[in-house]
């Protein structure tokens, strides 16, 4: 049977209680599968034989059979883990894989819900989506886990009849406990964030101090043998260790590496298949030095470590949801060597982090990685929601901002941020239709990307979501206008990467 005739058929017989979303669509096995709406949620509808039907085992909440000419049964199943696996038997294509050498944009989508936007955003783009991505910091401000961001993310990927290729990036994972949840849930990118073995003491001490602590280290002879009197040409320059350099670096980043090693090995001994792996060192107080970057390099290949990515912290100021703060210029040169050294070293591609809105550097990150790159984005694509419930719902997102200004105090500690809330405008004095206004100003946009998790899990005195279920209301019935804000705010940020 054909589709519209399928689509006619479920329409009349549930009376037009569902809206379709046909490109879901699918034949496989002689059954049929879509995803509808109704006035509440979304649900997989499966249809065909009965005998067929019944065999396949999806959980329904509802059936009906259908007479035409034979008989046609349709189920009404959930969105849940059961009845995905299911489906990803039947549409193996629904899986995540991994990324290679492509040019890759990592998507993180908070809310659970935007990664049709997104899949719409990397249309004719030559740039591998990576559609599910979440750290472990961001799933404790949502509340939710990795087995959820990524459902949510393959659920998204057959609402819109998506049979690419996608990666799912188990983002700043810090210990293995973490990490073996991520495998079992089927990641296939593990970002491993060793920052908690990175030792930023090291800054403060004087020579003498520096000297005295690194020759207690049991490896000193070991690396000094390896790295003392080399010179590493990196480009047209060469780069070459002192003993106090070496020192200051191994001091610092020496137990990260360790930790990082053990990350790799565990995966290798518990991923059945392909994987990869970024290490990132982005979140320490000062950038990664290019003699730094180097060692890192140069170690993990010395410890067999096979790494796909590095993040380093780059030169500048990175903050959330607004463009890069510094001198383009000077990042331009300096990135250069960091892009050298991935080269020399044997290639691999170098990350960004807090990516979202940086467009005066995407272009250079592109160009000079020769696009050997991966850039993250998460917050941007919460604040293009927020942009629609601005449109679509004034009076909840007055309360939304008034209860942010609340909580930035407290939600500002684990950012480097130079928001000044006293240039946000008096909201009280804004007309509804001048909100949307907020969105262009760095400070208001500030406000509302880091306070995403206080506001999502604020509760009233009945303890119920005080803003969360009104946000997904809204959303579920403005998607349109969710969607196309995204895809837009998207597509802006792959267009300015696309070589
Ligand atoms: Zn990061």
């Amino acid at each position: 049977m054909i589709k519209r005739e399928i689509i006619d058929f479920f329409t009349k017989s549930f009376q037009n209680k569902y809206d379709i979303y046909s490109d879901s669509f699918k034949e496989k096995k002689g059954q049929v599968f879509f995803i509808v709406k109704d006035n509440k949620k979304k649900y997989l509808v499966v249809a065909g034989l009965p005998a067929k039907v019944k065999e396949s085992d999806f959980n329904s909440d509802q059936e009906k059979m259908i007479n035409n000419g034979e008989n046609l049964l349709f189920q009404i199943c959930p969105l849940e883990r059961h009845n995905l696996e299911k489906l990803q038997k039947i549409l193996p294509y629904l899986k995540a894989s991994t990324t290679g050498m492509k040019p890759s944009f990592g998507t993180g989508d908070r809310l659970g819900i935007a990664t049709p936007a997104h899949i719409q955003a990397f249309e004719g783009k030559n740039i591998f989506p990576v559609l599910a991505q979440q750290s472990v910091r961001e799933m404790e401000r949502t509340e939710s886990n990795w087995q959820k961001v990524l459902d949510n993310a393959i659920w998204g990927c057959f609402e819109v009849g998506y049979e690419g290729k996608f990666g799912a990036d188990a983002d700043h994972v810090k210990d293995l406990k973490n990490l073996q949840k991520a495998i079992d849930c089927g990641f296939t990118f593990y970002t491993i964030d060793p920052s908690d073995h990175i030792n930023d003491n090291v800054l403060k001490l004087d020579k003498d101090e520096l000297r005295k602590k690194y020759q207690q280290l049991p490896e000193k002879d070991d690396i000094e043998n390896r790295y003392l009197n080399k010179d590493y040409q990196i480009g047209n320059h060469k780069l070459t260790f002192t003993q106090d350099s070496l020192a200051e670096i191994v001091l610092t980043y020496g137990e990260a590496i360790k930790h990082v090693e053990k990350c790799y090995q565990h995966l290798k001994q518990n991923h059945k298949e392909d994987f990869e792996l970024e290490v990132s060192i982005d979140e320490t107080p000062k950038p990664t030095s290019p003699l730094a970057h180097l060692w890192i390099a140069l170690e993990l290949h010395h410890k067999g470590v096979d790494f796909q990515n590095i993040a380093p912290h780059y030169i500048g100021d990175w903050e959330k949801g607004i463009d890069y703060i510094g001198d383009v210029d000077i990042f331009r040169e300096e990135f250069k060597v960091h892009c050298q050294i991935a080269a020399e070293m044997g290639g691999y591609k170098l990350s960004l982090h807090s990516g979202s809105d940086k467009f005066s550097i995407y272009p250079i990150f592109a160009e000079e990685s020769g696009g050997y790159f991966h850039v993250k984005t998460a917050g941007t694509s919460w604040l293009e929601a927020v942009k629609a419930i601005v449109v679509c719902d004034p009076v909840l997102y007055r309360e939304i901002h008034e209860f942010a200004l609340q909580c930035f105090e407290k939600d500002s500690f684990s950012y480097l941020l130079s928001t000044d809330l006293e240039k946000i405008p008096d909201i009280t004095k804004l007309k509804d239709k001048e909100l949307i206004n907020l969105f262009s100003d760095n400070n208001a946009r500030q406000l509302i990307h880091i306070t995403y998790g206080s506001i999502l899990r604020e509760k009233d005195s009945l303890n119920r979501y005080r803003f969360k279920d009104r946000i997904y209301k809204v959303l579920f019935e403005n998607e349109d206008i969710h969607y196309e804000n995204v895809t837009k705010h998207i597509r802006h940020h792959l267009e300015l990467l696309n070589l």
